[in-house]
């Protein structure tokens, strides 16, 4: 039995092809176009239906661009326009909430391009997860890419209150349910605590999202999606890609 999707007769006996299609035509019905919408009709943005690795190339030459201070004039006006009727974006993002990431700016992409899912700590919840899948199943994105960030408040809190053993107040301990094995897996490596904790969380999530859900599994053992791993460096903007 999956721990995450509960789902054990998909994962142990149905097919992969035969497993994807299912999946896909369950999340169609869910998310079917409203009665008397065009069947078919070409992407608003037809420049984003890429492969998942010319998606990665796309995201990494932006990324260069801010970096480097040379981002795009993005014509939001017209792009309003082209976006009323659908959406097709380039790829997908699980990103910290931390204000100062901004993966559109980061990659230098307009509204339409990218799919982002953010909370703290960048770690994937049951509901991150069914965005995620809705974005494949459904907006056929090509591409996920799990973004981590040095500095991040959310695994250095989780750190502190396994450390001292004190919980958090409110609501702050689902964050540091979600991001304590991460936490726990770098316990007894060298080097800084926090930065092998960031790092390893993003590894964690890059594979919960490839192995543990029907859908995108199905879609990454077909080719049509690749799950990838960065950290955004706060300093210079720069993304460093670890898995
Ligand atoms: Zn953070």
């Amino acid at each position: 039995m999956c721990e995450r999707c509960g789902q054990s007769s998909l994962h142990g006996f149905v097919p992969t092809r035969r497993r994807f299609l299912l999946a896909a035509s369950a999340a169609g019905l869910l998310f079917a176009a409203p009665a008397g919408a065009k069947e078919t009709k070409a992407p608003p943005k037809p420049q984003n239906v890429l492969s998942p690795d010319a998606s990665l190339k796309r995201l990494m030459a932006g990324n260069e661009r801010y970096v480097d201070g040379v981002a795009q004039r993005h014509d939001f006006r017209h792009e309003r326009e082209a976006l009323v009727g659908g959406q097709n974006p380039y790829a997908a993002i699980l990103s910290c909430a931390d204000s100062r990431i901004a993966p559109e700016y980061a990659f230098d992409s307009g509204r339409g391009d990218l799919f982002v899912c953010r909370v703290a700590g960048n770690f994937a919840t049951d509901e991150t997860v069914a965005s995620l899948e809705y974005a494949v199943a459904v907006l056929n994105v090509p591409l996920i890419l799990v973004l981590g960030h040095d500095a991040c408040g959310a695994v250095d809190a989780t750190i502190k209150s396994l450390k001292d053993d004190k919980p958090l107040p409110g609501h702050l301990p689902l964050l540091v349910t979600g991001l304590s094995p991460a936490v726990k897996a770098v316990a007894q490596q060298p080097g800084d605590q926090l930065d092998n904790a960031i790092r390893q969380n993003v590894i964690d999530n890059v594979i919960k999202l490839k192995s543990t859900t029907p859908i995108l599994n199905a879609a990454v053992d077909q080719n049509k999606l690749k799950v990838v791993g960065g950290i955004y460096r706060l300093k210079d903007g720069n993304v460093d890609m670890i898995v």
